[in-house]
């Protein structure tokens, strides 16, 4: 019989349990890490499963029929979820992202939206409430998603050629039901609507025109994103990345292109605006151009454990906690404790110096700890 793989969220004597701080302080909605970074966003990971298979991310070759994936108990409750997303507000998180994974598999998420949209600020605002999606059960979806209270959505697509959006996503999934979805979040009143594509020279860069000539004018805010280096199972290479720099300049020679100057902290997106003032476009920059000093994102994985960095190989164990009885007080406690120590900049330095760094030394992926 050929040996199953075990999903890489079983390797969990790599996560430690927080350690309660003797001295309980109150949250003060404010957390800055070492490099006075503050605590500002929260992604959470709602599934390691996936209904597509993109050829950057969740690769057939590796997470084939034999895959396992985690088993539903071992998955935070949504009121664990909202649990921790309340302790996180009150340090200063104003948005919170779900993703995965594809967020949108999982059972009755309508339900746990409609629990997170009742969180305020500690000065009584509402909190950004987000999902990213591959876009694929989105027509249906949509309109419950608005009324349990989702306020934006970013979608994954990476062409509008059929042949090669079916070859990245690895199941031969339509680029219509991607539209329709993009559509229908529209009509549902969701907004503003993000469109993310991942740019993989050799396999869609022929596509970045083509895709920012289509949403030009459009409801829709198209983003590129350099493919990144997230795991083994995906063999990156250096020279499959599209530099940021390089999608502008092709885009700016068909359709002039000026920049928008952001001071937004934690803005993970350079933005440029059409000249014809038809809208805008942004790049995300990941591999050429680290953002690690705005970085101010925590992320929750599936099973409860909390990264501080997206390619740290270890996490904090806020479940164990939970599970064994922890108050309130103790798990912001110890949270607050875990931000303060932060000093994560992989990207920044993987840029310094690339060739220092040790690939195999990733061992999370990105489906599990969430986009
Ligand atoms: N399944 C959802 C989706 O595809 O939108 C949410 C999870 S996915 C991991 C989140 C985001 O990460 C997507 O926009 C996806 O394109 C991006 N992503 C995945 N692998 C990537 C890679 N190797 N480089 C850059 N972005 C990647
Ligand atoms: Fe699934 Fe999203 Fe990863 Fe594609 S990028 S395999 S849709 S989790
Ligand atoms: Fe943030 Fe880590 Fe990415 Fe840097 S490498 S931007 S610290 S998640």
């Amino acid at each position: 019989m050929p040996e199953k793989r075990i999903s890489m969220a079983y390797h969990r004597q790599l996560n430690a349990v927080p350690v309660i701080p003797a001295a309980l302080e109150s949250p003060t909605g404010f957390v800055a890490d070492m490099l006075a970074r503050p605590l500002q966003e929260l992604r959470i990971s709602l599934t390691d499963r996936c209904n597509f298979r993109c050829v950057y991310c969740m690769p057939e070759e590796s997470f084939g029929k034999d895959r396992v994936f985690l088993p539903q108990t071992s998955l935070l409750t949504f009121e664990e979820i909202t649990r921790i997303a309340r302790i996180f507000v009150t340090h200063g998180v104003q948005k919170i992202r779900l993703t995965g994974g594809e967020p949108l598999l999982r059972k009755h998420i309508e339900n746990l939206i409609e629990m997170l949209a009742q969180l305020k600020t500690p000065d009584g605002r509402d909190l950004e409430l987000t999902l990213t999606t591959n876009g694929s059960l989105l027509a249906q979806k949509a309109q419950s998603l608005k009324n349990a209270g989702l306020n934006r959505v970013t979608v994954s697509l990476d062409s509008l050629d059929d042949a090669i959006f079916k070859r990245m996503n690895g199941v031969d999934f339509p680029v219509s039901d991607v539209l329709h979805g993009l559509e229908a979040a529209h009509a549902a009143g969701i907004g503003p609507i993000k469109v993310n594509m991942v740019v993989k020279e050799g396999m869609n860069d022929q596509e970045i025109v083509p895709m920012a000539r289509h949403f030009k004018g459009s409801p829709f805010i198209l983003r590129f994103i350099e493919y990144m280096d997230v795991g083994g199972s995906i063999n990156w290479k250096m020279d499959e990345v599209v530099p940021s720099s390089e999608v502008v300049r092709r885009i700016a020679a068909h359709m002039p292109l000026e920049a928008i100057n952001s001071s937004l902290t934690g803005e993970t997106a350079e933005r440029w605006r059409y000249q014809d003032g038809s809208g805008e476009i942004g790049v995300i920059s990941s591999v050429t151009q680290a953002f690690c000093r705005d970085c101010v994102r925590a992320r929750l994985s599936t099973v409860g454990v909390l990264y501080t960095c997206l390619f740290a190989a270890s996490g904090h164990d806020l479940r164990a906690l939970m599970r064994s009885g922890k108050t309130d007080q103790e798990i912001s406690a110890a949270v607050a404790h875990l931000w303060r120590l932060r000093a994560d900049r992989y990207s920044e330095l993987r840029s310094a110096t690339i060739k220092d760094i040790d690939r195999t030394a990733r061992k999370i992926e990105m489906s599990y700890i969430g986009g």
